[in-house]
């Protein structure tokens, strides 16, 4: 892959003035809801989240599930057949599969066929460079033979800030991996093969406008390269796992309280994705989205699997919160399907 980056603008980056400290009196993210009579509850399900482990060939900086290639907490053959037991009996349409790295659980391809096999969509967080992982050279074609909807990450369009958030040489393998999947269809006008990207900010900051963004990557994109997606989700950074801490070690752990806080837009909880997905851990454990996950907030009933309730028992439950949840309405709003409003 050849590469001309001074060809390339800076992308647009959103600076917030705050006035220091976070305020010691500022209300907690239930105080909040409580103030403006919010009440958060799920309302229907049209999206099952996997999370099929910590494993992953990457080990990112902003990471919140601390994923790794040492991780070995995966979702086994049996916990699969009784996930997909308990989507057979729904009609819930969507099945989103993250991890960690997903494909590199043994499982992924069986889980995947028999998703399609009942007629349900599926969509992968995918990394990219796992497309180059050793027994994964028919990734692109095993993708595109069942027609899965593809979410990849790509922080920037710039090789150093991909590469400082994701590790040395990520930006390479993302590009050769963007290029074969448009080689096989994918993010072509007509295809119906949709490549997505994620955006999520390099630091302490809120994600610029989402089209603003897009315009600038599909440009950049290519321009640069000769790559071809269909939409980019900016996703704000949650403070919680990796990403947490590299707030504290820098010292901006109180800047980017406060900038989530005076943020808050109201307009964002009709559509926060915890109102219309259950996500499941890599053992069956259930939570109001992937985040509470990695917090281990599990849904009231702790211990419950999936599998041991009706889809019918999960609508209507009083979502869990917690301060993080002010990274779900600030500004324009987040969920893992970017801006919100
Ligand atoms: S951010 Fe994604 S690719 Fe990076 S370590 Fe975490 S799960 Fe893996
Ligand atoms: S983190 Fe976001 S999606 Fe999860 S429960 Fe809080 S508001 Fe909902």
């Amino acid at each position: 892959m050849a590469a001309d980056q001074k060809s390339i603008e800076h992308p647009r980056l959103v600076t917030i003035e705050t006035n220091g400290p976070v305020d010691a009196n500022q209300l907690s993210f239930a105080g909040r809801l409580n103030k403006e009579g919010i009440v958060l509850d799920r309302t229907t399900i049209d999206t099952l989240q996997l999370n099929l482990g910590k494993l992953c060939n990457q080990a990112c900086k902003h990471c919140h599930v601390d994923a790794g290639p040492t991780r070995t907490e995966i979702m086994t053959r049996e916990s699969i057949d009784r996930v997909l037991t308990f989507l057979e009996r729904s009609d819930i349409p969507l099945v989103d599969i993250t991890g960690g790295a997903p494909e590199v659980n043994p499982n992924f391809r069986y889980l995947t066929t028999n998703i399609r096999s009942m007629g349900r969509k599926v969509m992968v967080r995918c990394n990219l460079t796992v497309l180059f992982e050793d027994g994964q050279e028919d990734l692109g074609e095993f993708y595109r033979d069942n027609q899965v909807e593809l979410v990849c990450s790509l922080p920037c369009y710039l090789e150093e800030n991909v590469d400082s958030q994701r590790g040395k040489g990520v930006f390479t393998k993302s590009i050769d991996a963007l290029l074969k999947l448009n080689s096989i269809g994918y993010g072509r006008p007509d295809t119906g093969l949709l490549l997505h990207l994620v955006y999520n900010p390099v630091g302490a900051t809120l994600p610029p406008p989402q089209a603003e963004l897009e315009t600038d990557y599909k440009k950049a994109l290519k321009e640069t390269y000769g790559i071809f997606f269909n939409q980019l989700y900016t996703i704000t950074n949650m403070p919680i796992s990796r990403f947490n801490e590299y707030l504290l070690r820098r010292g901006e752990h109180d800047l980017y309280t406060r900038i989530l806080q005076e943020n808050f837009n109201h307009t964002t909880i009709d559509h926060l994705m915890c109102r219309s997905l259950v996500s499941v851990d890599w053992e069956g454990n259930m939570y109001d989205c992937d985040f509470n996950q990695m917090l281990d907030m599990q849904l009231d009933v702790d211990g419950m699997k999936i599998w041991e309730v009706t889809p019918e028992w999960l609508s209507g439950k009083r979502v869990r919160v917690a301060d993080h949840c002010y990274g779900c309405t600030a500004g324009a709003g987040s969920s893992c399907g970017g801006e919100l409003v």
